[in-house]
């Protein structure tokens, strides 16, 4: 007669997850921490416009108006040498 007492998974991926999801959090907390804080004065310290209302509502202490900020997050376009 078959021992029938099912698979013995259980405690092999003991804790693994779990650690992961530890490591998204503090990834996700480092990432908060690294904006930018404190009050911003609404205008764009690069073009002197003033910064989009929904911008300073997700980052409030931006100090650049999302086109600077769009134009300095990515490099710039290399000039061809023709
Ligand atoms: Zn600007």
């Amino acid at each position: 007669m078959p021992d029938s007492s099912g698979p013995l998974i259980g405690g092999l991926a003991d804790g693994g997850q779990e650690q992961s999801q530890q490591l998204i959090q503090a990834a996700i907390d480092a990432a908060l921490h690294s904006l930018p804080e404190g009050e911003s004065t609404g205008v764009c310290t690069v073009c002197g416009e003033a910064i989009e209302a929904g911008r300073l509502e997700l980052i409030p202490g931006a100090s650049d108006c999302a086109d600077c900020a769009q134009k300095a997050s990515r490099p710039l376009p290399l000039s061809n040498s023709n």
